[in-house]
């Protein structure tokens, strides 16, 4: 599932149809006047108050093609080049005050501690499920929420309300130079995301995952040795796979 790094990049890959009229496909018939990233959402402002809004599934990708190459259902056709959206979950055009998104601040955005401390503290629930709940805090995905706690040696599993405010500033701003080095490089950190069984690369105890949340549930790794290091007992609740 693409985490709000690739968003960035996809907005970047597709620059070249800023200013250009779009002559088929979401958008037609306007001209592309802004392209924004909220989170996981992409998002490519008209000049006449509509909006293409794309949500990235769990295999969405946004390519850009020569102009009349691009080929799919989603094709976002300029003279200067088309916008090519595949295996997405949802690809819409609204009117621009119609996109109420209910994201919390964004990681890669101007980001606001307070807000995001607030929304954090209004459900208690295991700190791993909060760290992906996007109106919370919009951005993260599967790979950093892993990468964020085990960073930090958190225990997974404690509730929100055994976690300093202090402690969550830190967990999302982790998650923040996470992103933004995804921005530079591309890349994510893998210490223990898809390590199930894997010696930990800090104490050696073997990578565990299990699914977590709800209504989605996601694989969650993390290791049982150093998260969190202080306690010498492994919790239950592991598994394979
Ligand atoms: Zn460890």
């Amino acid at each position: 599932m693409p985490e709000g790094h690739s968003l960035v990049l996809a907005a970047r890959r597709i620059r070249p149809v800023l200013g250009q009229h779009v002559t088929a496909g979401p958008l037609a018939g306007t001209a592309v006047a802004s392209i924004e990233t909220r989170g996981k959402h992409l998002l490519v402002h008209g000049t006449d108050g509509r909006s293409l809004h794309v949500h990235l599934g769990m295999n969405g990708r946004v390519r850009l093609a020569a102009a009349g190459a691009g080929r799919g259902r989603h094709v976002m056709r300029t003279a200067a080049a088309d916008v090519v959206i595949f295996g997405t979950s949802r690809v819409e055009v609204r009117r621009r005050g119609d996109l109420h998104l209910g994201l919390g601040p964004d990681l890669l955005g101007a980001f606001d501690g307070a807000a995001y401390l607030r929304r954090a503290r209004a459900i208690d629930r295991p700190v791993a499920e909060l760290l992906l709940d996007q109106r919370v805090l919009a951005g993260m995905g599967n790979v950093v929420r892993a990468e964020a706690l085990w960073g930090l040696r958190q225990d997974p599993f404690a509730p929100v309300s055994q976690l300093s405010d202090r402690r969550l500033l830190e967990l999302a701003a982790l998650g923040r130079r996470m992103l933004r080095a995804g921005v530079d490089t591309g890349r994510l950190p893998r210490d223990v995301y898809r390590a199930t069984g894997r010696p930990c690369p800090r104490c050696r105890t073997p990578i565990a995952s299990r699914m977590l949340g709800l209504p989605t549930p996601r694989r969650l790794y993390w290791c049982p040795g150093c998260q969190p290091a202080i306690r010498g007992q492994t919790p239950s609740g592991g598994s394979a796979g």
